[in-house]
């Protein structure tokens, strides 16, 4: 296996309130800091926006970093409802998830306006986490490799030096959020293709995490594949034990 390091980062999706979340937010930071995984592994949790300067005050100064889930393609300007990477860079934020498939499905983005958004993280100096997969009708159809192909092309055209700036997600749609999680081996051959594709533009060190249904059961099998680098974790993010112990498979 590459010697790349780990990361294990919390989607936390449309979830959360003030006062949960600080109880989330305090149990993984006094665990993670007690432990000795932080040494081996990068932790993080992507934050719905509204509770960014709640993630902010809870973990400055600890080993856990936070971030988005979403970003402009936009810098600032008549543009409702959205939020630039400039004012995510003002509370803090390390990472932004670009392109999860909820987004992909529901809010229609396609892989070029993905690609957009990863350029507009990286020149607010946030690492974007640009997330691909298929749906089950795809993999029944084969075509599971030609969609990452289709989703990372516009990605891997903003070149060697934005791409080494990110973080890849390889989440099967069928498998988030279902509790039905993709095979190690499953895993494995699209996180070879991934890396291959990488390779390509000469970022063969970039992480490439999996996503989709990661437990604490299945987290060390998944994570022990030669081209999992770590993983993206919904449900299980928003237990503080279930997501420590992840965290420490990482
Ligand atoms: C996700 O939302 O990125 C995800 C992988 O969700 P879950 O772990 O709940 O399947």
């Amino acid at each position: 296996k590459q010697n790349i390091r780990r990361l294990v980062l919390g989607n936390w999706k449309m979830h959360g309130a003030l006062a949960t979340n600080g109880q989330l937010l305090s149990a993984i930071r006094s665990a993670w800091n007690q432990s000795s995984g932080a040494a081996a592994c990068d932790v993080g949790v992507c934050v719905p926006f509204p509770y960014l300067a709640q993630a902010e005050s809870a973990l400055t100064d600890s080993d856990i970093a936070w971030g988005a889930q979403d970003i402009s393609v936009h810098a600032q300007g008549a543009y409702t409802g959205e939020v630039s990477g400039a004012m995510l860079a003002e509370f803090g934020c390390r990472y932004v998830l670009a392109g999860h498939s909820e987004r992909r499905s529901l809010h229609g983005e396609t892989s070029q306006l993905v690609a957009d958004k990863a350029r507009a993280a990286l020149a607010a100096g946030l690492t974007p986490v640009v997330c691909v997969g298929e749906t089950l009708a795809e993999r029944e159809a084969g075509r599971t490799l030609a969609v990452i192909d289709e989703q990372l092309k516009p990605v891997l055209a903003l070149g060697r030096e934005a791409v080494a700036a990110m973080v890849i997600a390889y989440e099967p749609v069928w498998a988030i959020g279902t509790g039905k999680t993709a095979s190690p081996e499953q895993a494995q051959e699209v996180h070879a293709a991934i890396r291959a594709a990488l390779q390509g533009v000469d970022c063969a060190g970039v992480r490439v995490l999996y996503g989709g249904s990661v437990k604490a059961a299945n987290a060390a099998e998944l994570f022990a594949m030669p081209d999992i680098d770590g993983g993206l974790i919904g449900g299980a993010s928003l237990v503080a034990e279930d997501f420590l112990r992840i965290a420490e498979a990482g």
